[in-house]
């Protein structure tokens, strides 16, 4: 039997992870379960709840999507369980032991691997599989006390164009040198109707708040055209922008890893070029 954890913060990926399970059971058993958090989402409560009905259906395979929420809640399953959990599988193989395929370093490698112990625990990766229509029957159960719970959720403030749906990113790195240097990534944002990004450590210096950051950990964006200033081009980092169409790099060191990926290359400090290009945008306009 292969059980579903019906996490719903993201019906697409809730239907993908139907699809997955379906395919993965054949003509088995598919159950799905919900967990209800009347008092705020608690990824311990609602793991120990999956883990107590995991020990009395005792299924094959449990699968949620790969959603934050799946993956935190499938991680408390597993870690209480005391077995192994594979994050993000876009194939899987049933056997002695499973073998699966899944995603790792923010898309940018895909690891074979053998998941042993059961019940087989894994979240299915975002868009490796279409959606289900199949509508299955969900049974609800209650969270478990948790020691961790949501009390307030806060809208994140944003302020002009959204980041995922931006045409343009304009995305500053450790090269800006503080969070007063990024008035002219936003001065040229706004005269490009463009979304100001920014590298992880951008964020980790606190010059800009996490919702900002393009990354692996971050945001994944993909405009017509992304402007990278003072930023060096870590794995990391492109797993969040690999899907511009175009790439700009702004970056004194001729050297740095972004100008493999870059359309085009201005070798050059950022408080020079940057100004340079909002100067030539306003007189051509003015023009
Ligand atoms: C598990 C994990 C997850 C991560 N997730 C992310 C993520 O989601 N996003 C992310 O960005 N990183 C992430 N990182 C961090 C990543 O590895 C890099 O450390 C980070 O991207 C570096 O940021 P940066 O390019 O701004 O800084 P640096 O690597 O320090 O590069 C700064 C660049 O600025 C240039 N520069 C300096 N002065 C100027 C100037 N005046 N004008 C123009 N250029 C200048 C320098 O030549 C240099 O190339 C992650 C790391 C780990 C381990």
């Amino acid at each position: 039997m292969v059980l579903i954890y019906a996490e719903r913060s993201d019906d697409e990926l809730y239907r993908q992870a139907v699809a997955f399970a379906r395919a993965l059971a054949q003509a088995g058993d598919v159950r799905a379960v919900a967990i209800g958090d009347a008092d705020g989402y608690s990824p311990d409560g609602c793991g120990t709840a999956l883990a107590n009905l995991v020990r009395e259906r005792a299924p094959d395979i449990v699968v949620a999507p790969g959603t934050d929420r799946g993956n935190e809640a499938l991680a408390h399953v597993a870690a209480e369980l005391d077995l192994p959990m594979a994050a993000n599988c876009t194939a899987v193989t049933p056997g002695d032991p499973i073998t699966l395929t899944r995603v790792r370093w923010g898309g940018s490698l895909l690891e074979e691997a053998r998941l042993h112990g059961s019940p087989a625990i894994i979240t299915v990766a975002p868009h490796a599989v279409a959606a289900d229509a199949v509508e299955i029957e969900v049974e609800s159960i209650d969270a478990a006390p948790g020691m961790v719970r949501v009390s307030e959720t806060v809208q994140a403030l944003s302020a002009g164009v959204s980041l995922t749906d931006a045409d343009v990113v304009v995305s500053g790195g450790r090269g800006v040198g503080s969070a007063e240097g990024f008035a002219v990534i936003e001065e040229l944002a706004e005269l490009l109707h463009a979304a100001v990004g920014c590298s992880r450590a951008v964020t980790s210096a606190g010059w800009r708040p996490h919702t900002d950051q393009v990354g692996q950990t971050g945001t994944k964006v993909s405009p017509s055209l992304y402007i990278a200033c003072g930023i060096s081009g870590a794995t990391q980092h492109m797993a969040g922008c690999k899907g511009a169409k175009k790439l700009l790099a702004i970056n004194p060191d001729r050297e740095a890893s972004i100008f493999a990926s870059a359309d085009y290359a201005v070798i050059g400090d950022l408080h020079e070029v940057v100004p340079a290009i909002s100067a030539e945008i306003r007189r051509s306009r003015s023009g």
